[in-house]
């Protein structure tokens, strides 16, 4: 998509997909985080709201793999996982930036989102949806006695190969 950044700088942000196919890396730390509930987005990300940061393409690179693309209009190009499906990528064709999806940066809580777009489309139980009951995935678990399945995801920083061995 890009000329890979002539920098020898680290990358600020590391992030990809679930199952490790594709992976980037981005350069600066100003990243306009924002939320959008436009009805494009809630489709393009299978949830109520997307969650993406938008930076220069120049400070941008994938590092591994590229994402499958897919025109959402004439303007927009959405990138995603061809072998997983994670949305990974918004982009309007036209400009030299590209918007990251929030959920796939390697630490997410790093970035806080800053204003809500598509305003018009936004679930009216948006504002309850951080006070609804709670637990943790391991509580629930332990719970029934079970232990967590193994996960197949890609960790949550870079890997000279994933998976560790094929088989
Ligand atoms: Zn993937
Ligand atoms: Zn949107």
């Amino acid at each position: 998509m890009t000329d890979r950044p002539v920098t020898d700088r680290a990358p600020v942000h590391t992030g990809g997909c679930q199952c490790g196919a594709v992976r980037y890396a981005v350069y600066v730390d100003s990243l306009h985080p924002y939320l959008c509930h436009c009805r494009m987005c809630q489709k393009a990300v299978g949830n109520y709201f997307a969650a993406y940061a938008s930076v220069p393409l120049r400070e941008f690179t994938w590092t591994r793999g590229k994402p499958g693309v897919w025109k959402s209009s004439d303007e927009v190009e959405r990138g995603f996982c061809h072998e997983c499906g994670t949305p990974l990528s918004f982009r309007y064709v036209a400009r030299e930036r590209i918007a990251i999806a929030l959920g796939t940066l390697d630490d997410p809580a790093r970035v806080k989102p800053r204003r809500n777009f598509g305003a018009e489309a936004v679930v009216p139980f948006f504002g309850e949806l951080a006070s609804l009951p709670s637990s943790t995935t391991e509580g629930d678990f332990a719970q029934t006695g079970s232990s967590l399945p193994r996960s197949r995801q890609h960790p949550d920083h870079e890997t000279g190969q994933w998976p560790p061995e094929r088989r």
